[in-house]
């Protein structure tokens, strides 16, 4: 069979920010891509992150600099190409001598993190004392110093959306709902099975094939029998809670634990603060990953050895985990395995695959950019680059001030919000939570919505802040009709 018998030149799997990422960097570089993911876009790892698009100060003590160097880098392009997602927010790393790390590590882990930062639209990193608002906001009478340095948060469910739209734009088409079975070559082609929410079977045919499969890339990767991967994966279960705002400050804390660990408290939305995350190695459990009662009392009490008002159990709004598919490396230590990812390609001489392990949040654009030039070696015909400069669905222009009303919606569609509904007139009912009729009908006319779930959860996040009545409404109204959802349109 001929290559230009092919129905795409590549078939993404997986619907997660790598996948759609990739999906955006090949469809944008002229071929003919296919984004296949078996549930909702972004419905794993990608909407359970600790939601920053950040070097990894961390990730320094374990002289990852490679990958500390590229996430800064990153950070740059993306507060450049969404800037209505992915904005700055500085971190305070309170300090107590004795308690955590010395301050002489401290203070050489952020220079060389602003070394590594090279030219950065953020301000440098600098030593502060606490004894003053907003600085000492909400800390308990102790760190009398600290450290202040830049990164930037991001909405990592949106981050994923935004990059599926711009793939379906340049030409992409991206099935959700639709599960790769696995493949087999056949006259220099993938034959690849793909299996509907429907139960409905069909087959592609593609030149190349790129598992982005997070957590089950190796499970996926074994349904190709003909080139399967070597790399085995740790999943290393991480997760977050959400409660009401701690301290009044704009910044965002790093707490260090007394297990060597640190911990998180990011301002979030509506008056709330997002406190995380842990680390327990976990593996694949079709219920998928749950935060247990003894990772939220972990969340709690690093918070109350430096809060004056640590939270309360009972005062918990949310609470969600995810699985980091890590590289399994041989480290003893879920904190001390790799953060960084790994290609395989396939031998040379057929239609190649390539796996892809581990990989952050934030290096996404990179690792889509690496895949699509180590698949082109064996395609050709990748036109130039252009992700790093090309600004993201939302922020192909300035956002226009939104009326009272509309902020949140301004704050997740950045300059597509007048698409949504172009005055408080035109939001239709009011579903809670921030969450409007016309927005509804918009998630699932351009965003590939299908469930409840989807849209209080990933799309928005207006389920946190929701009674349960008012989800149940929107599930209703989601219901699905008879024949709605063409395959390949949002
Ligand atoms: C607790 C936690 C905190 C984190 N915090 C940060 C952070 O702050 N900053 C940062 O940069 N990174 C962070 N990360 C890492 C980051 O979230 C992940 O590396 C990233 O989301 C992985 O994306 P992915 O696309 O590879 O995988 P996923 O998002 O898991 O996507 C894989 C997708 O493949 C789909 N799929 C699987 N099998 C098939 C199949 N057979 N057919 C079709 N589709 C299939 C799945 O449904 C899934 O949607 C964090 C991770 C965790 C768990």
């Amino acid at each position: 069979m001929a290559a230009a018998e092919a129905d795409f030149d590549l078939v993404v799997v997986g619907g997660g920010i790598n996948g759609a990422g990739l999906a955006r960097e090949a469809s944008g570089r002229g071929w003919r891509t296919l984004l296949v993911e078996a549930a909702d876009l972004g419905s794993a790892t990608s909407s359970a992150s600790s939601k920053l698009i950040h070097g990894g100060l961390r990730y320094l003590e374990h002289g990852e600099f490679r990958l500390v160097r590229e996430s800064l880098h990153e950070r740059e392009h993306l507060l450049a190409i969404a800037p209505h997602l992915v904005r700055p927010l500085d971190f305070l790393i309170p300090h107590v001598p004795g308690a955590g790390r010395p301050a002489w590590m401290v203070r050489l882990g952020l220079l060389l993190y602003d070394l590594l930062a090279g030219r950065s639209r953020l301000p440098r990193t600098r030593g502060l004392r606490l004894d003053r608002p907003p600085w000492n906001a909400g800390l308990r009478p102790g760190p009398r110093r600290g450290f202040l340095y830049p990164d930037a948060r991001t909405d990592d469910a949106r981050l994923v959306l935004v990059n599926a739209r711009d793939a379906f734009e340049r030409g992409a088409e991206v099935r959700t709902r639709t599960r790769c079975l696995g493949g087999e070559r056949a006259g220099g082609l993938w034959r690849l099975r793909l299996c509907r929410a429907d139960g409905g079977e069909e087959e592609v045919r593609s030149r190349a094939v790129a598992n982005l499969a997070g957590p089950w890339a190796r499970q996926l990767g074994e349904a190709f029998p003909e080139a399967p991967p070597r790399t085995r994966l740790r999943l290393v279960r991480g997760s977050h809670i959400v409660v009401p705002r701690l301290h009044e400050g704009h910044h965002a804390l790093l707490l260090q634990n007394d297990d060597g660990r640190i911990v998180f408290v990011i301002p979030w939305l509506r008056e709330t603060h997002l406190v995380g995350t842990t680390e327990a190695v976990d593996r694949l459990d079709p219920a998928g990953p749950r935060p247990s009662e003894e990772e939220i009392q972990y969340l709690i009490r690093a918070c109350g050895r430096w809060l004056e008002r640590p939270p309360q159990r009972e005062e918990v709004i949310w609470s969600f985990a995810g699985w980091r598919p890590l590289v399994d490396d041989g480290h003893a230590s879920a904190s001390a395995t790799t953060r960084d990812y790994r290609f395989e390609l396939s031998p040379r001489g057929a239609a190649p695959i390539l796996h892809v392990f581990g990989g952050k949040l934030t290096t996404y654009r990179r690792l889509a950019e690496c895949a699509a030039e180590r698949l082109d070696r064996r395609l050709g015909g990748l036109g130039p680059r252009f992700s790093h400069r090309t600004p993201l669905p939302g922020a192909e222009a300035p956002v226009p001030a939104p009326p009272p009303g509309l902020e949140e919606l301004a704050a997740r569609h950045g300059c597509r919000w007048p698409r949504v509904a172009s005055s408080a007139a035109e939001l239709g009912a009011d579903l809670g939570g921030g969450l409007f009729e016309a927005e509804l009908h918009y998630l699932q006319a351009e965003e590939w919505a299908r469930t409840a779930e989807d849209v209080l959860y990933r799309r928005t996040k207006a389920g946190v802040f929701m009674s349960e009545a008012q989800r149940r409404e929107v599930a209703r109204r989601l219901a699905p009709e008879p024949g709605a959802g063409a395959p390949g349109r949002p």
